[in-house]
């Protein structure tokens, strides 16, 4: 059985994250996707809330699992017998980090490869900052996030509103 994991912050999950999923499942039977705790990403939802976010969005896909994982991604690569990690590539300016990351990944454990995959180019503009921002200021995000996570954004600016 072919294991990928899809490491990556997820705070929100996005259309753009659930196409590259999507893709990776035409090359891989499982597809864990894995929520990097130490990221040094201050996240609006916490690891638990984007992990539901996750499952509810991908629950009609029983081969995509969700977990979150500290520390190194090739060590936890190799505890879940993970071959390779996907990433998204959606334009030049995520390339430079991206191969950065991957060369040293390899370094670290040659056996575990990354794969890049590129989005439907409607999604290659879209990231879970602007959709942040863009909710944060009353803006519509219905096509470019799952359902659940709209409600999810609306109810988090609801709660951030009352604390203010
Ligand atoms: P990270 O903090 O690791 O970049 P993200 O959650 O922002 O985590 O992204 C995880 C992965 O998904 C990265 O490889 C990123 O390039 C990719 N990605 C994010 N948004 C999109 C999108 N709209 N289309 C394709 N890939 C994306």
């Amino acid at each position: 059985m072919k294991i990928a994991i899809y490491p990556g912050t997820f705070d929100p999950i996005t259309n753009g994250h659930i196409d590259i999923i999507e893709r990776a499942l035409i090359i891989f039977d499982k597809v864990i996707v894995a929520i990097s705790v130490d990221s040094p990403k201050k996240p609006l939802f916490t690891v638990d809330e984007r992990m539901d976010m996750i499952k509810e969005a991908a629950k009609y896909n029983s081969k995509v699992e969700v977990d979150s994982f500290n520390g190194l991604l090739v060590k936890y690569a190799r505890k879940v017998n993970a071959t390779a990690i996907i990433r998204g590539l959606r334009a030049v300016s995520d390339f430079e980090y991206e191969f950065q990351m991957a060369l040293m990944n390899r370094r670290l454990n040659e056996k575990i490869e990354t794969v890049f995959l590129m989005p439907n180019e409607k999604y290659t503009y879209l990231n879970s900052s602007l959709i942040k921002e863009i909710s944060s200021l009353g803006g519509d995000v219905t096509d470019f996030v799952p359902e659940n996570v709209k409600i999810k954004l609306t109810n988090k600016q609801i709660l951030h509103k009352d604390n203010t």
